[in-house]
């Protein structure tokens, strides 16, 4: 068998919702599992995070696949639905959809539903993206609470720097709370939902009534130039595989495709079972780290679809069967996307159907 496989360590991801608490004691804990658990597996994720007060995820379909498995959580659908049909599936299953413009309110208007719903107002505080902006909100508000198929609202935003130690949530947050006390007269006082990761992490007074981490639950900080380990977070996915080939490359040959890297000396290469079809970047070129049998090294050329090669230079033992870590446990993945030109989210979540997972 290919020996690549993404080892999840599900302990990890119980350690990390631990984080989790103690940075924020007083929020309930949403965990967002979008993207197939960020990568990690969805069920998998759903299992291990057991302890989490709710789910996030995007698709009615992944709610109804948590729902089958037992999981009774609130489960919230973070772009809410996309039209009318999908409302008595989402009553039938207990699910709370994010109400981010006027025509899924008119859509909620226009149904029957043998059930009320839990429903979440998302306000524009400034990302411009999903969301009805500030003024309109109060005005979106009093008709959700108009409408008898709603049970309760919750208030939420989303910031667009909250990693950005420049801009940072604060102008953003300002609006929300003018929101909050323009609502605040008319509602009863409503529950809040408004951290992802760094806001969590570095903003408490973000907290609300319920945090929505995403990414440091998979260990991985959210911060450029700050690592999950100083944030007491433990890696989640491990990207192993192993040197299933080793060639001798001359002084001034090249190697792989387009001869992207041309040995300086004679050395050895080790070619690994792991490529861009299987979601490692194809952007990352010579220089990026690897581990082989635990010991840092770097790839050398062009990542191909199947294979990247690797420098054996300082590794005279390594031979085929050695072990290769591509991202995980000992190389975090922040430094591998950051070698790639992109971000842990992406390396994450692109890794490709054919890459067999396993649990430790
Ligand atoms: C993805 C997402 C999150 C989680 O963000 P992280 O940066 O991964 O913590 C939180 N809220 C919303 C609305 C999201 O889409």
């Amino acid at each position: 068998m290919r020996p690549l496989i993404a080892h999840i360590d599900t302990a990890a991801l119980a350690h990390n919702l631990g984080v989790v608490r103690t940075a924020a004691p007083q929020a309930k804990a949403m965990a967002v599992i979008k993207a197939n658990g960020y990568g990690h597996g969805l069920l998998r994720v759903a299992k291990a995070l057991r302890a989490a007060d709710g789910f996030a995820v995007l698709s009615l379909e992944d709610a109804a696949q948590l729902r089958a498995q037992g999981l009774t959580h609130p489960i919230i659908l973070l772009e809410g639905f996309f039209s009318a049909d999908e409302l008595p599936d989402i009553a039938r299953l207990r699910l709370r959809p994010v109400i981010h413009c006027v025509d899924q309110v008119d859509m909620l208007a226009k149904t029957r539903l043998d059930r009320s719903l839990d429903v979440l107002l998302k306000v524009d505080t400034g990302m411009h993206r999903l969301g009805v902006s500030c003024k309109r909100a109060p005005e979106v508000l009093q008709r959700l609470l108009g409408l008898s198929r709603v049970a309760r609202v919750m208030l939420m935003t989303h910031f667009a720097c909250a990693d950005e130690p420049d801009i940072g949530v604060h102008a953003q947050l300002e609006r929300f709370l003018a929101v909050q006390s323009a609502v605040g007269q008319s509602a009863d006082r409503l529950s809040t939902t408004l951290a992802n990761s760094a806001a969590l992490l570095r903003y408490p007074q973000t907290h609300g009534d319920w945090v929505r981490p995403g990414i440091m639950l998979y260990g991985v900080s959210p911060f450029a130039g700050q690592s999950g380990e100083s944030l007491g977070l433990l890696p989640v996915m491990s990207l192993e595989s192993q040197i299933i080939g080793v060639q001798t490359v001359l002084r001034g040959e090249g190697l792989g495709y387009g001869f992207a890297f041309t040995a300086e000396r004679d050395m050895r290469v080790g070619i690994v079972a792991c490529g861009y079809a299987d979601g490692y970047p194809r952007h990352a070129g010579t220089g990026t780290p690897v581990l082989v049998e635990q010991q840092l090294t770097r790839t050398l050329g062009r990542v191909s679809m199947d294979m990247l090669c690797v420098d054996l230079s300082t590794l005279p033992d390594a031979y085929i069967g050695s072990a290769v870590t591509l991202w995980g446990a000992g190389l975090p993945v922040e430094e591998v996307a950051a070698a790639a030109g992109t971000i842990a989210y992406e390396l994450l979540t692109g890794i490709a159907p054919r890459v067999r997972i396993e649990e430790i």
